[in-house]
């Protein structure tokens, strides 16, 4: 505190910029924000960084790296559905969603940290054939089991061919899937999506 600080409260405090915190005398050029009220120079500045930085997120994207951090990111939500339910012996779907949650951040950081609809599109593609193979792993362990309670072997591959794999999601297939799916691709699609500046 200055000296002579502790008169009245009524006293007028002078507005400073909440950037520079330069004085604000009555009349200089300001612009209020919720952020604070700033400088005319300050303002623009500004303004002129975050139109930048929303520029930038859609320019140099990295795609060999987004396809890489994405199948990383599903591989890794997969482990973990895939993981919950022999550990836990519950199909329950709601845990697929961390693949749509990991995609999506794989895509994104391993893209420089970009924001695009491809991205968008690719978390979507990686993270719907993510949780198909994820199905088909977690109906596989629970007919694997039944089987081998019947004292039956057979043989499931952990990359079946194409009708197999159908047959195998869709034998397990339950309404609430379609739920589960829907979270996952809204994820995959939230994740990587443009911040667009609010319009005045
Ligand atoms: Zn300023």
């Amino acid at each position: 505190m200055e000296p002579g600080a502790d008169s009245p409260v009524a006293t007028e405090e002078p507005i400073r910029c909440a950037e520079c915190e330069t004085t604000l005398s009555e009349g200089q050029p300001r612009q209020e924000t919720d952020g604070g009220t700033f400088c005319q120079p300050c303002f623009d500045r500004l303004t002129g960084e975050v139109q930048q930085a929303i520029a930038a997120q859609g320019e140099g994207i990295n795609y060999p790296m987004a396809l890489v951090g994405g199948l990383a990111g599903a591989a890794l939500g997969v482990a973990v559905w895939w993981g919950f339910t022999v550990l836990t012996n519950i199909a329950f779907g709601l845990v697929a969603i961390v693949i749509g949650f990991a995609t999506g951040k794989g895509v994104m950081i391993l893209s420089g940290h970009k924001r695009h609809v491809n991205l968008q599109v690719l978390a979507i593609a990686i993270s719907i054939a993510g949780f198909a193979y994820a199905s088909y792993l977690v109906n596989r362990s629970f007919i694997l089991e039944a089987l081998a309670a019947d004292g039956q072997a057979v043989a499931l591959p952990l990359i079946p061919p194409p009708d197999l794999f159908y047959n195998v999601i869709s034998a397990g297939f339950r309404a609430m899937d379609l739920v589960f799916l829907a979270i996952v691709i809204y994820e995959a699609w939230k994740i990587p999506a443009p911040i667009r500046v609010p319009t005045q």
